[in-house]
């Protein structure tokens, strides 16, 4: 099968906007991804898919933990910024949660331990066991076919 149609199906999946963070030797590692699953309730696991060429996969590896933080539609920039498509002028907060690194004002982030790390061909999926949650008031960034949108644009 042509790699562009794949792409093309799998576009047609409308998700949500995440940041994953991980704690490095001097600081945090940020990625922008929208491979997230909530996966268990009991006990409470979470998956996310990382690609072998990322950065944030050698970064997770080392420190066994990850924040991820589910966007508001306001922040759009900061998935920009995270994902290489443009950078932001101003530098990037984090906040912690449990010691670990997460995106102030999100929807809600979910920190975690590495559960398990399973390689799944040119990504690997990290299950997250999940520590602790914040959640905050908002509406979502949401990714369509390629493209950024908003709730109230998806709702027209
Ligand atoms: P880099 O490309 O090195 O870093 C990403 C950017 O973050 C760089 O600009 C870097 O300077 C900046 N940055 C990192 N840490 C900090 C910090 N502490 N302070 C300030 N800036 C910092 N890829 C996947 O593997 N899985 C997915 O599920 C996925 N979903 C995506 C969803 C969307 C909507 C988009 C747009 C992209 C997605 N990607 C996904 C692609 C992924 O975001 C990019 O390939 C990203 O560049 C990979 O990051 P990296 O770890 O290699 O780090």
């Amino acid at each position: 099968m042509d790699d562009r149609l794949f792409r093309n199906a799998m576009g047609q999946f409308a998700t949500g906007v995440t940041i994953i963070t991980s704690p490095t030797e001097d600081g945090v590692h940020g990625m922008t991804a929208n491979a997230f699953k909530s996966v268990s309730l009991s006990p409470k696991l979470i998956a996310i898919s990382i690609d072998e060429r990322a950065t944030m996969l050698e970064t997770i590896q080392q420190s066994n933990e990850f924040g991820v933080s589910f966007l508001s539609k306001e922040q759009q920039p900061i998935s920009m910024h995270f994902a290489n498509q443009k950078r932001l002028e101003e530098e990037v907060e984090f906040t912690y949660l449990d010691g670990v690194p997460i995106i102030p004002h999100s929807l809600a982030s979910v920190v975690c331990t590495v559960h398990e790390m399973i390689v799944a061909g040119d990504h690997t999926i990290f299950i997250g066991a999940v520590k602790d949650v914040v959640v905050n008031e908002g509406e979502p960034l949401l990714f369509y076919e390629g493209r950024y949108g908003t709730y109230e644009s998806i709702k027209q």
